[in-house]
């Protein structure tokens, strides 16, 4: 049995001559950047999320960086984010020549400890920045609670949770700006980088579609400076036909988890292996299925032995990592962050067959 961890051969079987068509299309009209394409996704992502603007980028990393630029975001400045998520949420700040101020996160969804974001506040505080990690919400209500006095914006690193809600708001649609990635792994991937900003105010999303084009409204006339960060028309319309199918597949990830959870329960394994927790109110989307165990490197070494797709994310939390020794954050000031690190597994995610009784089958090559 060979069981990956994602199989996108497997789905775009399923979607070929729809992506053959519309990839034909772009290359018949030979106009690849923004474009009509681009504006219907922008439509239907923001029908979707509830936000009446989405504003079409090069990528996760870059609808970060946009808004960040957006809220004035410079050299010295403070930016709260969390130590335990992808590199691009804290290096986006670092890039702006700000300075990433992490705050640990809780032991249960991982997600921004709300409790913890008052002790970081300074006055240099520009923004927040919570991640909405593996597909399931950040509790942005209470997060935004704390920010409320004096108002620092909240933008949410919703990359991996596109169609993930609390309390029935989506991802995206909580705090200022709503950051989405179409990397391939994400839950609506493109076939290569691409990413979308969602946003309730007009006037952010109308310097956001300057800033995504070196600041310029019209040709060769610059009122922002600003990137060359642009969708494009193919993956634009990559991501519409793949968009028709988001419900459905997000319906199968949710399926697959409950299963899984079903079966670890069945193997009575819970004393070893915590499961993913969904906190209340909230909608998650399983962008990973990620469980905890004490003894993570020998699962996941055993599933790699039996060809069962599995990572580690993340294994290094982002105060320890090289490149921010000069922050001077050292070992135990996250706690549960590095806790976290040593104990996630993200596994068995893929189509259909769970296959728990591998790793419990009780005879000497399983390791429980
Ligand atoms: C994927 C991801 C990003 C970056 O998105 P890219 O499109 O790869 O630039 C940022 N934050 C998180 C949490 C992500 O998972």
């Amino acid at each position: 049995m060979n069981v990956p961890l994602l199989d996108l051969k497997a789905q775009y079987a399923t979607i070929q001559d729809d992506i053959q068509r519309i990839m034909g299309e772009v290359c018949a009209d030979q106009s690849f950047i923004l474009g009509p394409l681009v504006q219907k996704l922008e439509q239907v992502i923001a029908e979707f999320i509830g936000t009446p603007e989405a504003i079409g980028v090069a990528s996760g990393s870059d609808a970060l960086l946009l808004s960040l630029m957006e809220f004035g975001v410079q050299a010295g400045d403070e930016v709260v984010t969390v130590p335990f998520t992808f590199f691009a949420s804290a290096g986006v700040i670092s890039r702006l020549q700000a300075k990433p101020v992490f705050v640990d996160i809780t032991p249960d969804t991982w997600n921004m400890n709300p409790d913890k974001v008052a002790e970081s506040l300074t006055p240099n505080t520009k923004a927040v920045l919570p991640v909405h990690l593996f597909g399931q919400c950040a509790d942005i209500p209470k997060i935004e609670q704390v920010v409320a006095e004096p108002k620092i914006p909240i933008i949410e690193d919703a990359c991996q949770a596109i169609g993930a809600s609390r309390d029935g708001v989506k991802a995206g649609a909580m705090g200022r700006t709503g950051c989405f990635s179409f990397f391939p792994s994400k839950n609506l991937g493109a076939f290569g980088d691409g990413g979308m900003i969602t946003t309730h105010d007009s006037e952010i999303a109308d310097r956001l579609r300057l800033l995504r084009v070196h600041g310029s409204r019209s040709e060769y006339h610059h009122h922002l400076i600003g990137a060359n960060s642009r969708l494009d028309a193919l993956q634009a319309g990559i991501l519409l036909v793949k968009y028709q199918r988001l419900a459905e597949w997000t319906a199968k990830r949710q399926d697959n988890a409950a299963t899984y959870c079903r079966l670890f329960k069945e193997a009575n394994l819970l004393d070893r292996i915590t499961l993913p927790v969904v906190s209340q109110g909230n909608r998650h989307v399983f962008n990973q299925f990620t469980i905890r165990t004490a003894r993570r490197d020998e699962l996941s070494a055993f599933l790699t032995e039996n060809h069962i797709g599995n990572r580690v994310y993340y294994p290094v939390p982002l105060h320890l990592q090289e490149c921010y020794r000069e922050l001077g954050y050292r070992k135990g000031d996250f706690p549960v962050a590095e806790q976290a690190a040593q104990e996630v597994l993200s596994c068995l995610f893929t189509r259909n067959c769970p296959p728990i009784n591998c790793i419990c089958r009780g005879d000497d090559q399983s390791v429980f």
